[in-house]
């Protein structure tokens, strides 16, 4: 057994792997070409002159065809486009949303901004929701579920799906992070009644910020298209809105120089997907018979965008001396959870929810219009979360991998094993 790096032995790569973002470490004259021409046309608005030739309705033109749906609309960021599908599930005050324990802040941070209530479900071995302690959060209350397909990975949808169904709740995806993966052949943001996607520089394809949400239903696109502009009904040529609803909306609107650079980023999806898949593929191959190592449970590794990879070690003091160990190889990544880095993917680290400092002219749940049963978040209320992000170790996958990279990241983690396990 050869020492470990940690230990004063010879690191697997002599040089660390660099991990940087996914669709924003390859950006070319593609992408400038899209940018510089918006400028030469001086039109940065999108209400501004034809509407089907503005660069925001081509990405929407992009998605709805992608994903078969009636309806999208390009927003600035994540964040709006959550909020946006919510305003147009009609959330607000006195209603429960159910979101998973780990997901990014901006989640609950949405369904706070409609006014509802954020309800935290529990994960499972996916690192996603999961649909048991799910159903177990349902209430009278409940108005909505949003699964969230965190790192690239479907969440359970054939469960979440029926749970909801069977309740008549609408569920919402949050596909910010798995933007091309998709579940049993289905694209990830195509199962509930409405999707959001975020274009922010961390993610799979990106403008450095933007969004989208995409839905069939009309009511739920043109109460969320109100939501994202304040004025949109006074903009000439916008197409008529056939339903009266007396939302006042704020501005969430996309410029069109973030629209032509993501939409010169689509022409990348599928080729980026290809190549992280295939070296996601070639390392879970490498590592899946370590004993003592258990693989994050992939619900349909097909649909897996393969950006991320995740294995749990037995406990989480392992867990943390293995990342350390392989880091000192010349592999980055990271335990999720461990106590000591205030991770925003993890609810227990949401101040403004698990502080006890909520404000109650702010605080949903200290609304007169709620009449259910949510009053105290606490930072440990998911230990079963708690503990699989704890024993999780992470790392990301880059589309600069080569077959090599992988082969030493499965050296690596081998090496590690052996000495730690
Ligand atoms: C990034 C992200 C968002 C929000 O996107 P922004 O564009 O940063 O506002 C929402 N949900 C998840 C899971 C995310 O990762």
């Amino acid at each position: 057994m050869s020492k470990l790096a940690i230990d004063g032995g010879t690191p697997v790569r002599s040089k660390p792997l660099a991990a940087g973002f996914h669709g924003s470490s390859v950006m070319d004259e593609t992408e400038i070409n899209a940018v510089t021409n918006v400028l030469r046309k001086k039109r940065l608005f999108r209400f501004l002159g034809n509407e089907e030739e503005s660069e925001a309705a081509k990405v929407e033109a992009f998605y709805k065809a992608r994903l078969g749906r009636e309806y999208a609309l390009a927003v600035n960021a994540g964040t709006s486009a959550l909020i946006c599908a919510m305003y147009g599930l009609n959330l607000g005050p006195g209603d429960e949303v159910i979101v998973p324990a780990h997901t990014y802040v901006a989640t609950a941070a949405a369904v706070i901004a409609t006014g509802a209530v954020p309800v935290i479900a529990e994960i499972d071995n996916s690192l996603n929701i999961d649909p048991l302690d799910t159903e177990k959060k349902i209430t009278p209350y409940t108005r909505a579920i949003v699964p969230v397909h965190m790192r690239g990975i479907p969440a359970r949808m054939a469960e979440v799906m029926a749970i909801a169904d069977k309740h008549g709740i609408p569920v919402l995806e949050d596909v910010a992070q798995s933007n091309g993966g998709s579940y049993r052949g289905k694209a990830l943001g195509s199962f509930g009644k409405a999707a959001a996607f975020s274009f922010q520089q961390y993610k799979i394809i990106t403008s450095g910020e933007g969004g989208i949400f995409l839905t069939d239903d009309p009511d739920v696109y043109f109460r969320g298209r109100m939501q994202h502009d304040c004025a949109v009904g006074f903009w000439p040529g916008v197409d008529s809105n056939p339903h009266e609803y007396a939302v006042s909306g704020e501005n969430y609107r996309i410029s069109e120089l973030s629209a032509a650079l993501v939409l010169a980023q689509c022409g990348r999806l599928d080729p980026l997907l290809k190549t992280f898949r295939a070296i996601k593929k070639r390392i879970v191959a490498g590592i899946r018979d370590i004993r003592g190592l258990e693989l994050q449970d992939v619900p349909d590794p097909e649909g897996d965008c393969g950006i991320s990879n995740v294995f749990f070690a037995p406990d989480t003091e392992l867990a943390q001396r293995f990342a350390e160990a392989l880091k000192a190889e010349g592999i980055p990544c990271g335990t999720i959870y461990d106590n000591t880095i205030p991770d925003r993917h993890i609810y227990s680290n949401w101040a403004f929810m698990t502080s006890g400092k909520a404000e109650e002219r702010r605080a949903p749940w200290m609304s007169p219009f709620y009449k259910g049963d949510v009053r105290d978040y606490t930072r440990e209320q998911c230990p079963q979360s708690l503990g699989y992000l704890g024993r999780a170790v992470m790392m990301f996958i880059d589309q600069t991998f080569t077959v090599q990279d992988a082969d030493q990241v499965i050296e690596a983690i081998r090496k590690v094993a052996a000495a730690l396990l």
